[in-house]
């Protein structure tokens, strides 16, 4: 495994590089210390069909927070089919019934922090164990998704709980549009929620379908569109600066 002592050295070759070149450099110079971390939205498939023409046997995570829609399970099985094994990290159960004996499994509704617990339980927590993982973590972030993410760097390198790692958002600054032509020319297969009226897909009832003229992230906890703060629609788990 190669030693990341060249850090901010790296960053802006990185950040000129092709999603193909990412997943390539990322390969050679880190292997299995390198993986995507996706929950198999429009831009993760892309990235991992990307990846998988480049760069063949690179891990696939995700994090299942088991409060997932029905469909999301059976596509993320579909995906597995197509691509090869997913490695799963799920809540620690002794965190996850504390939580749910203390505040019921539906605190989400009570308040921005309990939503904030119940994310930092079910997401964050098994996201922080995969990272640990992890040397090169990428991820589906794209600029376009919200206001809080119009600024995301394609490659920068993010401190989680002292674990340092280089984080590549390779399709950062692709749009809806240029998503959507390389699912259709490659007749990738799609998340049902989509044709549901879904743009972005996170857990069962804290993600809904949005508007066309509504923010893609909108959909999120939707009892909370009240709230002040660009970042309101995050889970925590890209929450650490500039959107990254
Ligand atoms: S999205 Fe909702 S159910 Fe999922 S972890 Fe966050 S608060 Fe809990």
């Amino acid at each position: 495994m190669a030693v990341l002592e060249t850090e901010e050295s790296l960053l802006a070759p990185l950040n000129a590089m092709s999603p193909e070149a990412l997943f390539a450099w990322a390969k050679e110079h880190h292997g299995d210390r390198a993986g995507i971390i996706t929950s198999f939205q429009d831009t993760g498939c892309v990235m991992i069909d990307i990846m998988s023409k480049v760069a063949p046997g690179m891990r696939i995570i995700t994090i299942d927070t088991l409060r997932l829609h029905d469909e999301t399970y059976a596509f993320m099985a579909e995906m597995e089919r197509r691509y090869g094994p997913v490695e799963r990290f799920t809540p620690d159960p002794a965190r996850l019934r504390k939580m749910v004996a203390q505040h019921g499994e539906f605190l989400f509704f009570d308040s921005k922090a309990k939503q904030e617990y119940c994310c930092s339980i079910r997401k964050t927590e098994p996201n922080q164990r995969a990272l640990e993982t992890l040397d090169v973590w990428f991820t589906g972030l794209r600029r376009d998704h919200s206001e809080f993410r119009t600024t995301t760097p394609k490659a920068t390198f993010v401190d989680r709980q002292g674990h340092r790692v280089l984080k590549i958002a390779p399709l950062v600054d692709w749009d809806k549009a240029q998503v959507d032509a390389y699912i259709a020319e490659h007749q990738l297969p799609e998340n049902p929620l989509y044709s549901q009226g879904y743009t972005s897909i996170g857990c069962a009832i804290c993600s809904t379908p949005t508007l066309p003229h509504e923010d893609k992230r909108a959909g999120r906890w939707r009892w909370f569109n009240n709230l002040e703060g660009d970042d309101a629609k995050e889970c925590g788990i890209h929450i650490g600066g500039s959107g990254i």
